[in-house]
């Protein structure tokens, strides 16, 4: 199946649904979806989407809080634009139809959460991305310029001349076809599922950063994984997220004998930044030898199920009361701040090709992400980059501070591994404690892995091979990154260098790859 359109965008997210629907006032686009095109991150977001609607709120404020929650890294300009232009496009949310929560007074309804210091997170129930998804898929649905094409998966980039033109996909059937487009936007979500322990459903696996990465797009900041600290931790269940917006409401972490001890390692206690929480609850548990949880048993059980009916459900699926029991939690991967470098219009170093939402980098989130920002990043970059895929193509001079090249590993043989034991590893030796000796064991792991013929060449292979492929391509890039900067800075934490180090790594570095 050969198709041709003005604009290719693979991913049917919020970042890729609020940039089609701006292209498609310019020309004719084809949507690409990995699976069913309701499925995505922003389907499974739930504590709502951040901007600076309040009447004790401003831009600046948002951005300062952005900015301390990043570790130094937040790209200023990026915040900038993430936090002035960000109340623009929820109002047209709104006005688009997202039935967001209200207040007595019909203003919506902010929900407070970890990091920001005022309530600024709109939020539909416990539900939000679902909204949001709704909104956006059914007027993307509804457009006659707009082609959505689900279950079809991209499994490479094209380039003519240095620039890109378009991707090849595969069909759930196995049918195999190319979309040839002046301008191409991968909107593919982030690599949560890279891990073994993750929030994000099994579509999240990089492909739009492996892909780039295949094709010399530089790749910037992808040490800094955030780990969610509250997924639910049960044997034998999906570690189904417990949204910070519960505790932004009262809910507290307790350890095995019920006392509260997030005071104990951090000042802002259970609204501490994501990294800070989830390293006291691992000390916390090293402490105790016994698991943490979280509770609502002394809020108003009324307004606990009220205002998270969706989060109350999945836990009665597993037997437990969100308003009375105390709910066993750990931390899981989330959350990818790195990923395909882009300007703040998501032009990439490659001319044609863009990338805007979580598989992009602009460097806003820093080091580590503020709560609620992600949604809006989705939505403020995606307009930006259709705004910008309408020009002439050209490659972006882009900011990072060193660029890496490195060749692509081959030549190696041996055994493919399965997506398991790559996600055990990668959990394992690339988690939320890290080490040299791992990271170097893994690195090495993971690049013969690359190396081995038959991931080297992906796109003929079986589905399984394609989805390893991203898996150990994106782990090889995390672990590398990793590896190579030797201090701790937000989200990534090495116990061999536990101290921030500005004087060397207040920089961000992207890797090129060459064939
Ligand atoms: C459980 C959970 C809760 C969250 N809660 C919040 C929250 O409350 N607030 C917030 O701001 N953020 C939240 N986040 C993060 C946020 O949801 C994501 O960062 C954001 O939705 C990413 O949007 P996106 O458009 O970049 O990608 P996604 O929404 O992940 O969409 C990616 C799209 O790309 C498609 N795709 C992937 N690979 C391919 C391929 N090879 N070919 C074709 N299509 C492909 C997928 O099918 C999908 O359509 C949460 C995340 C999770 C997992």
């Amino acid at each position: 199946m050969d198709l041709d359109g003005d604009f290719l965008v693979i991913g049917g997210g919020i970042a890729g649904l609020r940039a089609a629907l701006s292209l498609s006032d310019a020309g004719d686009v084809i949507l690409l979806t990995k699976g069913d095109p309701s499925e995505s991150n922003t389907g499974y977001a739930q504590g709502g989407i951040a901007a600076a609607l309040g009447p004790d709120d401003s831009p600046e404020l948002h951005a300062r809080d952005t900015i301390a929650a990043g570790g130094g890294l937040s790209v200023p300009a990026a915040v900038d634009v993430l936090v002035r232009e960000g109340p623009r496009y929820v109002r047209e949310l709104v006005e688009w139809g997202a039935a967001f929560d209200r207040d007595e007074s019909g203003a919506p309804a902010l929900g407070r959460e970890a990091a920001h210091s005022v309530r600024r997170v709109l939020h539909a129930r416990d539900a939000t991305g679902r909204e949001i998804a709704r909104v956006l898929g059914s007027r993307a649905g509804g457009n006659p310029h707009i082609r959505v094409i689900g279950d079809a998966v991209a499994t490479g980039l094209h380039l003519t001349g240095g620039a890109c033109t378009g991707a090849n996909f595969v069909t759930a059937a196995g049918e195999r076809g190319r979309v040839a487009a002046d301008a191409t936007l991968v909107a593919t979500g982030g690599a949560g599922y890279i891990f073994r322990e993750t929030t994000n459903p099994a579509l999240a696996t990089g492909d739009g950063i492996a892909m780039a990465a295949r094709v010399g797009a530089r790749i910037m900041d992808l040490e800094f994984v955030q780990f969610h600290p509250t997924a639910l931790d049960l044997d034998g269940s999906p570690r189904f997220l417990l949204s910070e917006a519960l505790r932004g409401e009262g809910a507290r972490l307790v350890n095995h004998l019920g006392e509260p001890f997030m005071e104990r390692y951090e000042p802002a206690g259970d609204l501490a930044p994501r990294d800070l929480v989830a390293r006291a609850m691992v000390r916390e548990m090293t402490r105790t030898g016994a698991p943490v949880y979280l509770t609502m048993a002394h809020l108003d059980p009324a307004f606990v199920l009220g205002r998270f009916p969706a989060i109350a459900l999945a836990c009665a699926r597993v037997g437990l009361d969100l308003a009375h029991d105390r709910l066993p939690v750990s931390p899981a991967a989330h959350y990818m701040m790195g990923g395909i470098e882009t300007d703040l219009d998501g032009r990439t170093s490659v001319a044609g090709l863009f990338a805007a939402g979580e598989a992009a980098c602009t460097g806003v989130h820093g080091a580590n992400r503020l709560a609620s920002n992600s949604l809006l990043e989705g939505l403020v970059f995606g307009a930006r980059a259709a705004a910008a895929m309408q020009r002439p193509p050209r490659p972006s001079a882009l900011r990072s501070e060193g660029v890496v090249d490195a060749p692509l590993p081959g030549g190696s043989a041996g055994p493919i591994p399965t997506a398991h034991i790559v996600r055990s590893l990668m959990w394992r030796s690339v988690g939320l404690l890290r080490e040299r000796r791992a990271l170097e064991a893994t690195v090495r792991r993971l690049e013969r892995w690359i190396g081995a013929a038959t991931l080297r060449e992906p796109e003929s292979g079986s589905a399984e091979r394609r989805r390893v492929f991203s898996l150990v391509m994106v782990g090889w890039l995390v672990a590398r990154a990793a590896l190579r900067r030797e201090e701790s800075r937000g989200a990534h934490f090495r116990t061999d260098f536990p101290e921030r180090d500005d004087l060397h790594w207040n920089k961000h570095i992207s890797d090129r790859l060459y064939v």
